[in-house]
């Protein structure tokens, strides 16, 4: 048989380098083209199977006339590109990684997607699962690239898998056997033309499913309870509001199963705070127990409370760092998204100095107003954002700063005791950082030599 041929557009971190590799171990012949410069990806290139052919610079549709077979396409680079309709037009199959590991994967797989909590829940699952006795491997969007676990998982493991609207625009085929939705709030509006699109992304999770596969999703969430396509899994929810296959009440959370009501967890033992992470816990409690099922095995109840309250949460997500001169330092650099910020502050008390702004994606800032209102004391304005949310916030207080360093100054100064200063910036990092974890880096840096009173601030 001829080998075939195969493209990998955008070499990335991570993913494209470990489709790349995957691929010509696999006994393909393997090409990867991307925007930037040899010079720019000589770091990754460094990792590369030898074997496989860059294209640097280059994403011109006449690259195709090379005769590929088949395109993986990496989840940063966007169908529109001129390559990619191209490649439509020649009738070339463009799949995703995670479509690519899908052929390959032997595991049982959960799926996560969602706005917020993706994270966090794949994680939590993981976790749970691994407490519970089952060999599971948290993958995906997470930054461990789903085809980079392939190899290694067994037909009795679990890969939990983060995807993202992005990664789910090119499946075909892939199914997972639970699929989540946490929530659907705007977010990548300057990537999608509606929320619609957004979201039609996302059930991508769930079109391949079938009847012994299980579907959950937030119940409390208007946008996906009415416009849910009809599905052929089993649909399970959970809610904070009222009643559910998992719900929440007086503190404590509960499985309704067949009728028969049977407590899970108290939120309150949890390490992870906020109604949100009671949402996470949910989703995780409903996974865990459908993994059960599909393996045959009924999990231990008690075993799964006590995962829940082991589980530490993630860096740079509603990540209390101490307490300096009496105001509580929290650094929420993950919250990219006004759902996320929303919650964030949801979860505190009032007197907020709300550190805000970066890069904007699209999002109606004002939906965050409300809110902002009810629990913020001053906005502190970082970023790009900072003259469009000065307006956006013209009637709430507010200052604008100039560096991450500038930011805390002002907030300790328009602060006092008791006062929270919260870095949840709705707003993605590119402007001033490599990425969300740089920015809470650097504020877990700033927070430090303020403790240490190598920054003066007064
Ligand atoms: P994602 O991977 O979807 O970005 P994360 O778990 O990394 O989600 O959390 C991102 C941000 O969203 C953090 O600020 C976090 O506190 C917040 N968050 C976590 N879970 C939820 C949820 N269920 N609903 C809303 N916001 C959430």
């Amino acid at each position: 048989m001829k080998t075939q041929h195969i493209l990998v557009v955008g070499l990335g971190y991570r993913t494209g380098l470990a489709s790349a590799n995957f691929l010509v171990d696999k006994g393909f012949e393997v090409a990867v083209c991307d925007i930037k410069s040899c010079e720019e990806l000589s770091p990754i290139i460094q990792k590369l199977d030898t074997r496989v052919k860059v294209i640097a610079g280059n994403q011109h549709p006449s690259l195709l006339a090379n005769g590929f077979d088949e395109i993986v396409l990496s989840p940063g680079v966007p169908q529109s590109i001129p390559l990619i309709q191209e490649a439509y037009r020649r009738a070339i199959p463009v799949i995703s990684e995670i479509e690519l590991a899908y052929r390959y994967c032997k595991a049982a797989i959960v799926g996560v997607t969602g706005t917020d909590g993706k994270s966090t829940v794949t994680m939590l699952i993981a976790h749970c699962l691994n407490r519970l006795g089952f060999d599971a491997h948290p993958g995906g969007n997470i930054g461990i690239p789903f085809i980079s676990l392939v190899n290694s998982l067994r037909e009795d493991s679990v890969a939990v898998i983060e995807l993202s609207s992005f990664q789910l625009e090119t499946v075909k085929t892939f199914k997972p056997d639970v699929a989540i939705i946490t929530n659907l709030t705007p977010d990548h509006l300057d990537r999608y033309d509606s929320l619609y699109d957004y979201f039609n992304a996302k059930m991508n999770i769930a079109n391949n499913q079938c009847k012994d596969d299980y579907f959950i999703f937030n119940k409390d969430d208007e946008f996906i309870v009415n416009n849910m396509p009809a599905l052929q899994s089993q649909q399970h929810s959970f809610s904070l509001l009222g009643k559910a296959d998992c719900f929440y009440s007086n503190g404590a959370i509960v499985m309704d199963s067949n009728g028969k009501t049977k407590l899970v967890a108290h939120a309150s033992n949890m390490k992870i705070s906020g109604l949100h992470n009671v949402q996470n816990a949910m989703a995780a409690i409903l996974a865990s127990t459908f993994i059960g099922e599909k393996f045959g095995n009924n999990i231990d109840i008690k075993v799964l409370e006590e995962a829940l309250y082991s589980f530490e949460g993630l860096p740079h997500r509603v990540q209390n760092l101490g307490e300096y001169r009496g105001r509580i330092f929290i650094n929420d650099s993950k919250a990219t998204t006004t759902g996320a910020v929303i919650m964030a502050l949801k979860s505190l008390r009032d007197n907020v100095i709300l550190i805000l702004g970066g890069r904007a994606k699209g999002d109606d800032y004002s939906r965050l107003k409300t809110i902002i209102k009810g629990k913020v004391k001053v906005l502190v304005l970082i970023g790009e954002t900072k003259d469009e949310f000065a307006s956006i916030f013209s009637d709430i207080p507010h200052v604008k700063a100039f560096s991450m360093e500038d930011a805390v100054i002002k907030a300790m100064k328009l602060s006092a005791k008791g006062d929270t200063i919260l870095l949840s910036p709705a707003c993605a990092s590119f402007d001033m950082y490599k990425n969300y974890e740089e920015r809470g880096n650097h504020f877990i840096e700033i927070y430090s030599k303020l403790v240490q009173g190598e920054l003066a601030w007064m």
